[in-house]
């Protein structure tokens, strides 16, 4: 079976070395060189998108900032999965926020901006301070904004205006204010429905953010009224937009009570560790969802925990010395602060993982790793 992946970064490349023994073969599109290319050697087919659309057997994505007149083409085709609800709903906060407030699921109180006035009433509804961010295109914590002070109103304004202005008729522009969400901690759950609507979930993910991109997630036991608060949002999000394939969310836990921050349509970062901390990765389930194959395994079989290589030139090689820790390079071009690839590791017990993170810790520098060795003494207190 052929399939084809709309984007070509790492997210494509790690469903490819995950379809090679299931006899799946993968070509991605990258949207910005508008090529058809290998996943792993990014050689070029020569080939248009409407003739792997045509050649494929299904399309599916890494992304959800997918062109428009992309998604249309693979959409009207029928073969693509996990669906255009799911990409509208991803790439754009406002469908996001409209849907959960369908399902009932719980997220941050928001309101809608598209003029300043909007902006002022959205202090006196939520409260200060404000996190504000863009509807469309944003990731990474890019394209948000923090109202601490109404003095701050007119300039941060100015720079909202701009993102509004530059919307077009077809693909207008909107921005939301959220309310400031006192969390305990982040976490995620990733999960996989099949074309027959079987659901299997992975357990709850706990994730560290620095300066808004993920550094760290650790996968360890987690609390049942928790997974099950995850689960449950898994299940009316992914039924309502009829999901195919593998689903993130991600949330905030505020004492115990999950309320969810955002959903990515596709393989997520926070679920890397699933490579070997479970028989079937999110990379392989996704796979096998949209292929029309049964689900895996996704119980926990080892605690675990995934580093991400941010901006760095190499991993390590030392490392590899430590038993139960692997490395994943991505092959990008080095820039700072960009993914580069990441590092997984696990153990039998929280006390295992926390000796190998304290030996990861004595290799990789805080500065540019931070959270490993906190990570570790928490394991060691729990
Ligand atoms: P990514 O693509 O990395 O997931 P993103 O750009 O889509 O990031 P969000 O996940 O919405 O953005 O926000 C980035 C981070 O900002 C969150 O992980 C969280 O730490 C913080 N944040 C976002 N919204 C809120 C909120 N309402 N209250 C408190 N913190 C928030
Ligand atoms: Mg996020």
């Amino acid at each position: 079976m052929n399939i084809l992946v709309l984007g070509a970064g790492q997210l494509a490349r790690m469903m490819s070395l995950e379809a090679a023994p299931l006899n799946l073969n993968i070509r991605a599109y990258d949207v910005g060189t508008k090529q058809v290319v290998h996943p792993l050697t990014l050689q070029s087919f020569e080939q248009t998108l409407e003739d792997a659309i045509a050649f494929v057997d299904v399309i599916t994505c890494e992304f959800e900032h997918i062109p428009d007149d992309v998604l249309t083409l693979c959409c009207d085709s029928g073969k693509f999965f996990p669906g255009k609800a799911a990409i509208k709903a991803g790439g754009d906060r406002s469908i996001e926020k409209a849907l959960l407030d369908k399902t009932g699921v719980p997220s941050a109180p928001y309101k809608l901006i598209t003029e300043k006035q909007h902006l002022v009433d959205s202090v006196s509804l939520l409260g200060l301070p404000l996190v504000i961010k863009t509807c469309q295109a944003g990731y990474d914590g890019k394209g948000q904004w923090r109202l601490k002070s109404v003095e701050q109103i007119d300039t941060i304004w100015a720079e909202m205006a701009e993102f509004i202005k530059a919307g077009t008729e077809a693909f207008p522009h909107s921005i939301i204010a959220e309310k400031m969400i006192p969390f305990d901690r982040e976490v995620s759950v990733i999960g996989a429905r099949d074309k027959a609507g079987n659901i299997a979930i992975y357990p709850v993910t706990e994730n560290q953010h620095t300066n808004g991109v993920l550094t760290l997630s650790l996968a360890a036991e987690i609390d049942l009224n928790v997974q099950q608060q995850a689960i449950d949002a898994f299940n009316k999000l992914s039924e309502k937009m009829d999901y195919v394939g593998v689903l993130a969310i991600e949330f905030f836990d505020v004492g115990g009570q999950l309320m969810v921050n955002e959903i990515a349509p596709r393989v997520h970062n926070s679920g890397h560790w699933t490579q070997q901390g479970t028989v079937c990765s999110q990379f392989e389930n996704h796979m096998r969802a949209v292929a029309g194959l049964p689900l895996g395994d996704t119980q926990l079989q080892k605690v675990s925990a995934m580093i991400n290589v941010l901006g760095q030139a190499s991993i390590s090689k030392q490392v590899l010395s430590i038993s139960d820790v692997k490395s994943h390079w991505y092959g990008k071009a080095q820039r700072i602060g960009r993914k580069m690839g990441h590092i997984n590791v696990s153990a039998e017990s929280n006390s295992a993982l926390a000796n190998k993170l304290l030996q990861l810790a004595d290799i990789l520098p805080e500065e540019d790793y931070p959270g490993v060795k906190s990570t570790a003494l928490r394991l060691i207190e729990s």
